[in-house]
Parts: structure tokens; sequence; C-alpha cells
């Protein structure tokens, strides 16, 4: 192996669609389509046909995209807000811009996606919705959730921002909840050529509201009915993401072809993997397992041209910007047993076979 294989190689996808993006680039630079407009609005419709939504809403990050999805169910000061614990620090983020306070909940220990069995014992008269992320791009249990969710008169979100075109139950994420939240950050698996996100939705109400919200709460210029923000969707951004929504679908596949064989043919009992139910079908943005003694893999990996990655290191409610809410450490186990143990092997659709028989040679001889 003369090279290092990275946990994700951006170069390699970026050359293959280079002359497409460019010629795309080049009209939205002649119709200085920017900011919103005509390309944001294409690779709109496009995403909420690949979602089998009614409406698909373009903002400028994934973090965004929660925020303005919490603003429009009307989430505010005094109000709570169940989360996963083990997922990237945004989904919590947007709970506390909208004033409201994040409640971590344990993953389970197998399938590392939210707990429906933990989450009950949470909601109080304060809880006003339940986020479940499909982590690494493998849907959580969503029928479970959201029986959970509907008991209790809570809205539903999915933060579906490592997992777009994953399925649940055959169904594709994206509509499950009120709203479905996307990040196109370029290390996504759909990832715009700079920073993008975008909202997904079945409903007339929220589309309306998500429009104004992100465009200074306007609908009219220069009419403003309410306190809004500008994240709207940049052109470029948006012109890359149509030339990569057509290649997607190809390139989930090959990661899952690429995942397929890490569970068939890593065989070495030191590497734990996560559990796929027979309900989810996952695009593997990233691929995580586990080991006890991390940072001797790390050592031997790295010594054997494989790069890995930790995602995440510390979990939500250990972070030192929610040592406010008063976390102890032992209070969710499950979580803190991965951020301590995890680490995520290279994947990526351009991945050879020669780099996928490195990675699985070299576990198997740890
Ligand atoms: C990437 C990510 C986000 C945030 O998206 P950005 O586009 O980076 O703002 C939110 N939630 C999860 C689970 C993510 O992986």
């Amino acid at each position: 192996m003369s090279n290092k294989i990275n946990c994700l190689d951006l170069q390699r996808q970026h050359q293959f669609i280079k002359a497409e993006v460019f010629e795309l680039f080049e009209k939205v630079y002649s119709d200085t389509a920017f900011s919103g407009g005509k390309f944001v609005d294409d690779f709109e419709n496009e995403f909420a046909t690949f979602c089998n939504t009614r409406f698909s809403i373009g903002v400028n990050n994934g973090t965004s995209a929660l925020h303005l999805t919490l603003m429009a169910l009307g989430i505010k000061s005094g109000d709570e807000v169940i989360v996963p614990a083990n997922t990237f620090i945004a989904t919590a983020w947007a709970v506390s811009y909208v004033g409201a306070t994040p409640v971590f909940v344990d993953c389970t220990s197998d399938t590392w996606e939210i707990d429906p069995e933990v989450v009950e014992a949470k909601i109080t008269n304060k809880t006003k919705a339940i986020i479940g992320v499909h982590l690494y791009g493998q849907p959580f249990d969503i029928d479970a959730i959201s029986a959970i969710a509907k008991k209790h008169n809570l809205f539903l979100v999915e933060d579906a921002a490592q997992a777009h075109g994953a399925e649940y139950k055959g169904k594709r994420v994206g509509s499950f909840g009120e709203m479905a939240c996307f990040s196109f950050y370029p290390g996504k698996n759909l990832g715009a050529c700079g920073e993008a996100g975008g909202i997904s939705t079945n409903s007339e109400v929220y589309n309306k509201h998500l429009r104004s919200l992100r465009n200074h709460g306007s609908t009219v210029r220069y009419h403003h009915d309410e306190i809004g923000y500008n994240m709207r969707m940049g052109g470029l951004e948006a012109a890359s993401l149509s030339v990569k929504i057509k290649y997607i679908s190809q390139w989930n596949q090959r990661r899952q072809a690429i995942a397929k064989r890490y569970h068939e043919e890593i065989t070495n009992d030191k590497i734990c993997m996560q559990k796929q139910p027979e309900w989810t079908k996952s695009i593997y943005h990233l691929f995580v397992v586990t080991t006890d003694d991390r940072a001797s893999l790390m050592k031997y990996l790295n010594d054997h041209d494989i790069n890995p990655g930790l995602h995440y290191p510390i979990p939500c409610h250990l972070q030192k910007a929610y040592s406010y809410l008063g976390y102890q450490k032992g209070s969710l186990p499950n979580a803190e047993y991965l951020a301590e143990h995890c680490l995520s092997l290279p994947m990526f659709a351009e991945m050879n076979d020669e780099e996928v028989n490195h990675v699985i040679e070299t576990l198997n001889k740890y």
C-alpha cells in the first residue's frame, strides 16, 4: 500500500464530477443566481422527489435545518426536547438555540440508536418533541419512537443529516416525523461544494413557515411578519448538489457493498460492529466499530497505512457546553462506552477493492 487509506477521501469523487459541476457553475455565474433562485428551486424539487416528500426546503447548513425545524414547531424557552446523547453536537445545539433544554437519553448497547426503552422515563410535562438521529446512516427504530411520541402528544423530528436515502421498513427516511433535517456538508454522503442543508416535510404549513423563517421572516419583499433569519441556500451549492444527486444512489450502493464485505469478512472477534436490525437499510455514512483497547487498535491501523476516524469521542451530555445540566459520568453508560471505544473504518464510495481488501486483512491480523 503506497498511500494511507483515510476514513474519507473527497478528492476522487470531486475529480470524477468536476466537468459536470463546472459546467453548471458557469450557468449559475452567468445568471448571477448566487443566493436562492432557480438552482436552489431545482435542487429542492429533485431532493423532494428523492425523499418522496411533498416539500424540500434548502437552507445554509444542517444545523440551521434543525434550528428552523424547532422554531416552526413553536418550541421555546421552558420546553424540553429529547435527544440521543450519542450524536453530533448540532442535534443538541438546535434545542439550545430556541431556548429549550435538551434532555439526553442513552442508546441501545448493540444498535447504538436511541433506545425506545429509556425514552418514556425522561418525558415530563415540559417535553415537546423527540429528535431521533439516523446514526452513521442507519435508521433508528422509528415505529417504537413514533409510538411513544404519539402516546404523549410529542412532535417527532428526524435528524437525517447522515442518512440521505437510508430506508426503514422499505421506505426512505425523510417523512416519518413532522419534518426531517438533512446536512449537505461536504463530508456527508450527499455533500455540496460548500455548506448546505435541507428540510423535508409533507406539511404545507411547515413548508410555508420554513421558507419565511429562512428568508428574514418574509414572504413579500421588505415585509417581515416575524423575526426571521438569513439561512438561505446558495446557488453554487445547489448546483453542485443537483449534479451529485444523480449519483447518490449509485454511491450509496457502493458503500453498501463495501459494508457487506466488512460484515462478512472481518472475522476478528476483537472487533464489534453496529447491529443491523432487519428493518434497516443503512447508507453507511460511517462504518463505526468498537474494540476493548482503542488506543492499541488505532496505533496498529496507523502503522498499517489506515487512518481511522472517531465519531464521536465525547457524548453530548458530557460536553463542557452542557455541564450546566449536571449530567455525571456513568449516567448514560451505552453512549459513554461507545464514545470511549468507537473507531471509524475507511468508508467512501470511491474506495477500490484493493483498499477494501487491505482494511479487511489488516483487521483480521490484529
Ligand atoms: C452533520 C450533522 C449535523 C449538522 O449539519 P451541518 O451541515 O454540519 O450543520 C447535524 N446532525 C448530525 C447527526 C450530523 O451528522
